[in-house]
């Protein structure tokens, strides 16, 4: 979601620029049915009204459709051009033409595109939103706590879970979970009021902390991101578990 946030950014300069064409010569990048023709025919003509973010779902309103745009691991989103200035983990910051998934250009010039390598983001015509929770960051600490008594998923999966809180990936829970000292395999229900809390707290701290440094892939825990690293904390070996089909890396020390 932090780079996606960057992303949203990106796109507000499209805002109040009108389409007069819609490239999208990539049908595998076409998701939830729709298809070249579709978007060119709901979206040209169309002026971008404003940018939305949920989770890591992009929206760009405009005085018609909403287009949503994810991008994967490698998806970059440019403006006339440019992007933000970090440069992802995943990509290589030297850009293919071929790897252009999607364009929108405008009236007065410039253009809108999606770049993505590895071709794991996609493009949605009017995106339902009903099996997306609410965002990560617009959670209340009430809210949160509710939604942990819940379930009794690993809290890894939990905070993966989009359903359930939109916008945390892999990189994120565990640098979250790790700050907060909670140990990724614990059943999310488990967690007492104090716990829940701590959650929160370090939620919000860890994502406008990340964000401020330039994305996900910049926590602490990052470093300790191979085998036989120990914590950065204190020093124990770390575990390097699969959690809800992902790999975890967590202290066993000050992770409980
Ligand atoms: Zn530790």
């Amino acid at each position: 979601m932090i780079e996606v946030e960057a992303y949203r950014r990106v796109a507000d300069r499209a805002v109040g620029r009108t389409i007069t064409e819609v490239v999208a010569p990539d049908d595998w990048y076409l998701k939830g049915g729709t298809t070249a023709l579709a978007l060119r025919g709901a979206a040209t003509g169309r002026t971008v009204a404003g940018s939305r973010r949920i989770g890591k779902l992009l929206l760009l309103d405009t005085d018609g459709p909403t287009l949503g745009l994810r991008f994967g691991m490698t998806g970059r989103l440019l403006v006339d051009g440019t992007g933000p200035i970090e440069k992802l983990e995943y990509s290589s910051g030297r850009d293919d033409p071929s790897w252009v998934r999607f364009t929108l250009r405008f009236v007065c010039g410039g253009d809108l595109q999606v770049v993505d390598p590895r071709r794991l983001g996609g493009v949605l015509l009017d995106p339902g939103l009903g099996h997306l929770g609410p965002d990560a960051l617009a959670l209340r600490p009430a809210q949160l706590r509710d939604a942990l008594l819940a379930s009794r998923a690993p809290l890894k999966a939990w905070l993966l879970d989009q359903g359930r809180v939109a916008g945390i990936g892999n990189l994120l829970a565990d640098e979250i979970l790790w700050r907060a000292g909670l140990d990724p395999v614990r059943s999310a229900r488990s967690l007492d009021p104090d716990e829940a809390k701590a959650l929160h707290r370090h939620l919000r701290r860890t994502i406008r902390l990340l964000t401020t440094r330039g994305g996900s892939h910049t926590g602490d825990l990052q470093v300790a991101r191979v085998r036989g690293a120990t914590c950065p904390k204190d020093g124990t070996p770390l575990l390097r578990r699969a959690i809800g089909g992902r790999t975890t890396y967590s202290c066993p020390l000050h992770q409980r």
